[in-house]
């Protein structure tokens, strides 16, 4: 893992201080991973390319210094936390539904002593009821297709910041059919921008929509109502 990491960094342009901590990380994933439902990638080498590298990529394609961040279903911590693992500056909030993984989380941020990382047990449309409109970042990765994630974060961001968006290179259809939702919650699709993970063939893209305007009260809604209807 830790020869695939340091090559991928380099691709990437990005210092290499990050990678003790991301192995660290990564052991950490491997060994809770065997007792916790965390992900289904299980070999070292496939989590520094698939996770660790896949996340840190975003660096190169959206200016990240002194941002306030929020995953939004950040899972095992993808990509926000290998983000301010190698961005300091970021001010990160992790979001996820499901209580275990925020646990996990907790362990890791305690042990790299990343104190200032908020790991929040919540769900994204009930967490924009009090922080509506707060990050200058929200980002995201293998959540739910685009015009239900569009509700999910937006709400999120404040007027002139941006929603990232992690797909895969063939989700054309899925943008075109998000165009609505964007501009009904108050965004404007700033760039499409495809990626290849270094070391690997894989190519991966980033959606990045611009908060043009404030998201109306009404959303997001419930989410039996976002799934059953989505904008
Ligand atoms: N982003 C991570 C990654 O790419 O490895 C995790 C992806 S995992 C497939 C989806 C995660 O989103 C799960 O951990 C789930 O609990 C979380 N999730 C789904 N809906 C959510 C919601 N409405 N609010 C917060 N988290 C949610």
């Amino acid at each position: 893992m830790e020869q695939r990491l340091q090559a991928g960094l380099t691709a990437l342009g990005l210092p290499a201080e990050g990678g003790p901590s991301l192995l660290r990380y990564g052991e950490l994933l491997v060994e809770t991973n065997k007792v916790m439902n965390l992900t289904a990638i299980t070999d070292p080498e496939e989590i520094a390319s698939l996770h660790f590298l896949d996340s840190a990529a975003l660096l190169t394609l959206e200016d990240f210094r002194n941002k306030s961040v929020v995953d939004v279903g950040t899972g095992a911590g993808f990509p926000g936390l290998p983000l301010r693992i190698l961005e300091p500056t970021i001010r990160l909030t992790l979001l996820d539904s499901l209580g275990k993984r925020i646990q996990f989380l907790n362990r890791v941020c305690q042990e790299l002593e990343l104190t200032d990382v908020a790991c929040v047990h919540g769900r994204a449309e009930e967490f924009a009821a009090e922080h509506r409109e707060s990050f200058d970042l929200a980002v995201s990765r293998a959540v739910a297709a685009l015009p239900v994630l569009c509700e999910l974060c937006l709400p999120l961001v404040r007027p002139g910041g941006k929603f990232l968006a992690m797909k895969s290179v063939d989700s054309d259809q899925e943008l075109e059919a998000a165009k609505h939702a964007i501009e009904t919650l108050g965004g404007a699709v700033s760039g499409v921008r495809d990626y290849e993970i270094p070391g690997t063939e894989v190519r991966h893209r980033l959606i990045l929509v611009e908060k043009v305007k404030k998201t109306p009260e009404k959303y997001p809604r419930m989410f039996a109502k976002i799934k059953k209807n989505p904008l």
